[in-house]
């Protein structure tokens, strides 16, 4: 299918003009689209801009649904306040009046021990304690767990940037129980990964910030929170959303872009040709080729490599290398008459010690209200990741009746819920293992002039981060094709 929305860019015959091509419609390639367009307004040369998409619709991991009053996400649900450019970019297209932070009054997060959930005391910073009466009280951790914790603000910081696993750093400052019951299930539980293999320099690497500053988690955190309004304090939520759901954000970029767009297009070639007028050839499945001064690959790092592997085999293979795992989310609407004294909060983390079948539970119309009328409660399991790889293949109904009877042990709700569905996300988690920054910079050298790589295998996974690297490709391909014009128009 090809779109072409009415845009000054796309009635110039496109021949005319820079040609910059967009492979991939997630939030990246949409984020690199529309900067590009941006480039109008700015000193920029104006430039034609191709977004082209696998799939029948854009957004990639961003899905929405409304059912009836009910409003579920299939992908990201929202996104860290602390990282701005998601907020900055809704504001931007004129969405700033539907973004929402999530109820500050109910931000508990509860962790399951022994078969039990158990509240995280008030005053933990992700996984530092910042107050000592509630931290001291809490059965999640053991005495000797407490003390060992406490011992952060002794134990020698390390002071250079090397990388390390998070398990490593975790055991190094906070020790094995703080792992075990806190770090694994909150830290590696986003990313979908294994502690002994995450990265702590990719992933967080303002903790190895904090140490190398005040020598102790704990005396950072305590800093960080004196110093800077914006950290989130116990009265604020670090989540922020969309009213309407995250794929309002990907229906206003689609309407905001002058690009061309071809949905249910995929790439199948890429070739460079360095001494061509325009050096990228591409063919899509339906037999369209076109050709581009610059491209930006928004795709999964495994399909840059496929496209990459006949020119550039050494980038493809670096490509190659970065791991994805596969995730699915099942959400179920449940009665609240149902739910008895279900517990409140954000939701439940599981270290991967309990054994369970489901990694976590997110209370999704706690955390943002809007998403269920009162008298419901919705909430989303998270199955599959290195815990359980083989799930997420599983047929739906199996993985209704898993993550039911996950919700009836844990929380003793049996009844039938009044609505569940089911999100697949095949290969769809890309892996920061330890060394992960240095071997994106090593790829990033592998590319040749004009062809960029943005999206969540590099820079971050988040959708801030995302778009961020989306808007930052787009301002390097920029740069090359606005040089080549330069020197084009000097030899005139
Ligand atoms: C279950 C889940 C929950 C998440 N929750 C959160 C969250 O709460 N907050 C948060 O910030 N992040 C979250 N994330 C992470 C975040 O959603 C993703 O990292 C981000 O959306 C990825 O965007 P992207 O554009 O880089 O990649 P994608 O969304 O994967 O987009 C890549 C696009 O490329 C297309 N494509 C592939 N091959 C080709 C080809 N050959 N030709 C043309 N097109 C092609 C694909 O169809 C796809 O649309 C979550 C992720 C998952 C899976």
């Amino acid at each position: 299918m090809i779109t072409t929305p009415p845009s000054s860019v796309a009635t110039m015959p496109p021949d005319a003009l820079p040609h910059i091509v967009v492979v991939g419609g997630g939030i990246s390639g949409l984020s690199a689209a529309y900067e590009l367009g941006r480039s109008t307004h700015s000193a920029a040369p104006p430039v034609a801009v191709t977004l082209i998409e696998r799939e029948p619709r854009l957004g990639g991991k961003i899905v929405t649904e409304h059912s009836g009053p009910f409003l579920i996400e299939g992908g990201p649900d929202s996104f860290m306040a602390q990282k701005p450019w998601a907020a900055e970019l809704a504001r931007e297209l004129g969405l700033g009046d539907e973004l929402m932070v999530a109820s500050p009054m109910r931000r508990t997060t509860w962790v399951l021990v022994r078969g039990r959930p158990q509240p995280l005391p008030e005053g933990m910073l992700l996984i530092v304690p910042t107050r000592i009466a509630p931290f001291a009280f809490s059965p999640l951790i053991s005495p000797l767990g407490k003390l060992r914790m406490v011992l952060d603000l002794v134990v020698p910081a390390r002071r250079d940037d090397g990388d390390e696993t998070l398990a490593d750093f975790i055991r190094r400052r906070l020790g094995t129980e703080a792992l075990d019951r806190l770090a694994e299930p909150i830290l590696s539980g986003i990313h979908s990964a294994e502690c002994e293999r995450q990265s702590i320099m990719a992933t967080f690497p303002r903790f190895r910030d904090l140490e190398k500053r005040y020598g102790s988690l704990i005396r950072g955190m305590l800093a960080a929170r004196r110093n800077a309004p914006r950290e989130p304090s116990a009265h604020q939520s670090p989540f922020m959303t969309l009213r309407n759901g995250m794929s309002a954000l990907v229906e206003r970029l689609e309407q905001r872009l002058t690009a061309r767009i071809f949905t249910g297009s995929t790439v199948v070639t890429l070739a460079h040709r360095p001494a061509a007028a325009r050096p990228y050839h591409l063919c899509l499945d339906d037999g369209t080729a076109l050709d581009a001064d610059a491209v930006i690959l928004a795709t999964p790092s495994f399909v840059a490599a496929d496209l990459t592997a006949p020119g550039f085999p050494e980038l493809a293979a670096a490509l190659r290398a970065i791991r994805y795992v596969s995730t699915a989310t099942v959400s179920f609407v449940y009665r609240r008459a149902d739910t008895g004294n279900l517990l409140d909060g954000y939701g439940l983390v599981i270290p991967r010690g309990e054994q369970r079948q489901i990694n976590a539970c997110t209370l999704s119309s706690v955390k943002f209200r809007h998403r269920a009328p009162d008298e419901f409660l919705l909430l989303r399991c998270f199955v599959g990741g290195s815990r359980r790889p083989e799930l997420p293949a599983r047929e739906d109904d199996e993985l209704v009746a898993l993550a039911r009877t996950e919700i009836r042990e844990i929380f003793g709700v049996s009844a039938e819920p009044v609505l569940s569905r089911v999100y697949r996300w095949p290969n769809g988690n890309p892996q920061y293992d330890v060394g992960h920054l240095g071997h994106i910079e090593a790829l990033e050298r592998l590319c040749p002039e004009g062809l960029f790589l943005a999206g969540a295998a590099y820079r971050g996974v988040g959708v801030p981060d995302c778009i961020k690297q989306g808007r930052e490709a787009a301002r390097k391909a920029l740069m090359v094709v606005s040089a080549a014009h330069a020197v084009a128009g000097s030899s005139l």
